[in-house]
């Protein structure tokens, strides 16, 4: 039985996350001897681009070109991996989580009678039953569940499964569907583009400031460092609440969550409801002139020191490199 993939893109570009995605349905399929690992990507995107769901699991990626796709309907996205999913014969959708994947996934438990788990961090158990680990709690938690329904629907943790690749290409195929029928309630008038910054939820690297920083006159020490390391800026709430930086640079429970490689706090406490946006990461650096600050417990490395005397020196020393 195959494992249908749901692809996310980013201007064309795979998304990282739907790299893992894939990465987990191919051990999850090796696991209990399933059928092939089938991706389903929606809208403009290079067939040199989808060939590359191959290396991360793919044995084919199902391509559906349609302008609603393109411009993301989420109700259109919806209607289209539904179609994908009956018509190749799945029982089970793999999708990474981030808010389109919610919104996305949402739909397909409903369209496709499918129970539905966010948040995975492992293979499923199907030693007894389909039991499945899940982060709650902002990750400060783990819950099993138990999925009884025929048709299952699993959004996997972003940098919670390895990217495994070898290398290899998928074939692709273009799938005509029919979303004629269907009434979108949704119509994109116009969309904004953000030029020439990093997005926030999807980097890779991700440079924070927080009110140690002192004032919006001091966040060039931010820029210049994201700038060497081709990372995002992003900030703590109280930031942003000030107006030192914009809204979207808010990172936390309330504000964006994010899931780098590498996570850079510069002058952040580390209260609760900034980690709870920053536990995805794979690794934390914190710099705090206070070695009692609590970001350092759930840093990787830390720099005790003056934001104003290190982040200069460690912006030249990767200048350096
Ligand atoms: P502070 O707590 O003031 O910490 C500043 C830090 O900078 C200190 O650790 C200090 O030692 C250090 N420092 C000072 N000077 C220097 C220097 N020269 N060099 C190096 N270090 C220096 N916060 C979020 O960030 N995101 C959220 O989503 C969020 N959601 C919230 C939701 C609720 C319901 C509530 C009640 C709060 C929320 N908060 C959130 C606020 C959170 O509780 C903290 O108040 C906030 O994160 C603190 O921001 P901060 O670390 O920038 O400032």
């Amino acid at each position: 039985m195959s494992i249908l993939v749901y692809i996310e893109q980013s201007e064309g570009a795979i998304k990282k996350s739907s790299l893992e995605a894939l990465s987990f349905a191919k051990a999850f399929s090796e696991k209990i001897g399933g059928g092939e690992v089938v991706a389903v990507a929606l809208g403009d995107i290079a067939d040199d681009e989808l060939t590359k769901t191959g290396t991360a699991g793919a044995s084919k990626v199902l391509h559906v070109k349609d302008s609603r796709l393109t411009s993301g309907i989420i109700q259109a996205h919806a209607e289209a991996v539904a179609q994908v999913f009956n018509k190749i014969g799945a029982k089970t959708l793999v999708l990474a989580k981030s808010s389109l994947g919610d919104a996305v996934a949402a739909r397909l438990s409903i369209k496709l009678n499918a129970g539905l788990v966010s948040n995975v961090v492992e293979l499923p158990d199907t030693s007894s039953g389909f039991k499945v680990k899940r982060s709650i709690y902002t990750g400060k938690a783990f819950a099993q569940t138990e999925m009884t329904s025929e048709n299952k629907i699993l959004a996997v943790k972003k940098n919670a499964v390895p990217l495994k690749t070898d290398g290899a290409t998928a074939a692709v195929e273009t799938l005509e569907l029919n979303l004629d029928d269907h009434n979108f309630s949704t119509k994109i008038i116009s969309t904004d583009k953000a030029t020439g910054e990093i997005l926030l939820p999807e980097a890779d690297i991700v440079v924070s400031g927080g009110r140690g920083m002192k004032g919006p006159e001091n966040w060039n020490l931010i820029e210049d460092l994201a700038k060497e390391l081709g990372a995002a800026t992003g900030c703590s709430k109280p930031v942003s609440d000030i107006g030192w930086r914009p809204h979207h640079e808010h990172v936390g429970q309330t504000g964006v969550k994010v899931a780098p490689s590498l996570y850079l706090a510069v002058g952040i406490s580390g209260a609760i409801q900034h980690l709870a946006g920053v536990n995805s990461s794979k690794c934390i650096v914190v710099i705090n002139k206070d070695p009692e600050a609590p970001f350092f417990k759930a840093a990787d490395y830390g720099i005790v020191g003056d934001a104003f005397e290190v982040l200069p020196k460690l912006t030249s020393a990767i200048k350096a490199i």
